[in-house]
């Protein structure tokens, strides 16, 4: 089996950014009252939202599984207040289990948190608790800049963010770091704002002890880890100066990181200084960059095609594929039964 640990609903029908721009619009309107508001999108709008664009796509690729979460550019959490973050999180997280539901071999929900620049992270247990225990997903997308490219509140590791925490390894599941929209014009959303993110929140956790606090918490951080595998020596030998332990010891057994790289010898690279067993597969597809890379006549975003010329041992590959993915996100065995 394969499994994608990161999808979004990209190719959502064209009414989801309809609701999203009128709540948008009302937040100039002082005397509106916020409601959730109701989206309607019918079934057969959802199967040909999916069937023609990330199911295709996992059946040319030969993939199985995709673990699937809202549109993470669109998550916006600057936009308006907390009410304004909380109705639309649980907009966009029902219109995941409705795929889910619809597709439930093919793909596995998480959760958009309902954060807000300056409110507490306690403020989005009860939507991950809904997420998780009601709807049946898996793990959840955490933002460590809600701002949007300002990094207004705390880093990852200060208390600001442990309550929060707590309920991840209550709940037993992992969150994937995962920034949003960039509202700062310097940085590109998904080609600056988000590998930022990637580096920033691998950094925050080399200066910090967070994981002696939460031995079983687990971070993935997408994108193949920012410029994190390209760096390594850097940051082995800043945590070295900072005298932290062996990154291996210091963050490895809580920090993973996705395959969403998109030539091969960024791939090559990734697998040559991570180990395997943090790596887990994922392409991100439909999603950055949807081109075809003229260089080799593929997507740049089939990711499957880099991972398999590494010809791994049948067990590493497994692993990549498949084990990382089970042993990261614990509940997806209610959700997958052991291999099919
Ligand atoms: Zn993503």
């Amino acid at each position: 089996m394969i499994i994608d640990c990161h999808g979004h609903y990209t190719t959502a029908p064209k009414e989801l950014e309809a609701f999203r721009q009128k709540q948008i619009a009302d937040l100039k309107d002082p005397a509106h009252v916020a409601t959730k508001g109701t989206l309607s999108i019918s079934d057969d709008q959802i199967r040909e939202s999916i069937d023609k664009a990330q199911l295709k796509l996992q059946r040319e690729r030969g993939t199985d599984v995709t673990i699937f979460s809202p549109r993470a550019a669109g998550m916006g959490h600057h936009i308006g207040n907390a009410t304004t973050s909380l109705h639309w999180s649980q907009v966009c997280n029902d219109l995941i289990h409705r795929v889910c539901t619809l597709y439930p071999q093919n793909f596995v929900g998480v959760c958009q948190l309902p954060q807000t620049p300056g409110v507490p992270p306690t403020n989005c247990i009860a939507e991950l608790e809904r997420c998780i225990k009601e709807l049946g997903f898996i793990g959840c997308n955490l933002n460590p800049d809600p701002s949007g490219g300002y990094w207004k509140d705390p880093p990852l590791t200060d208390k600001w963010w442990y309550p929060f925490y707590e309920k991840l390894v209550e709940l037993d599941i992992p969150a994937m770091i995962h920034v949003s929209l960039s509202c700062n014009p310097n940085f590109h959303t998904t080609g600056g704002h988000y590998i930022n993110g990637d580096t920033t929140a691998f950094m925050q956790l080399i200066t910090a002890d967070l994981f002696k606090d939460f031995p079983s918490l687990k971070f993935i951080i997408p994108h193949g880890g920012g410029a994190v595998p390209y760096h390594w020596g850097r940051y082995r030998g800043i945590a070295q100066d900072l005298k932290k332990p062996l990154l291996k010891d210091h963050l490895l057994n809580n920090v993973f990181f996705d395959t969403c790289v998109y030539h091969q010898p960024g791939i090559d690279l990734l697998f040559k200084v991570i180990p395997l067993d943090n790596i887990l597969f994922a392409s991100e597809m439909v999603g950055a960059v949807r081109g075809i890379d003229p260089e080799t006549g593929n997507y740049f975003d089939d990711t499957k095609r880099y991972v398999e010329a590494l010809r791994l041992s049948d067990e590493d590959r497994r692993k990549v594929f498949e084990g990382n993915a089970r042993r990261v996100y614990s509940r997806l065995k209610t959700k997958l039964p052991a291999s099919r």
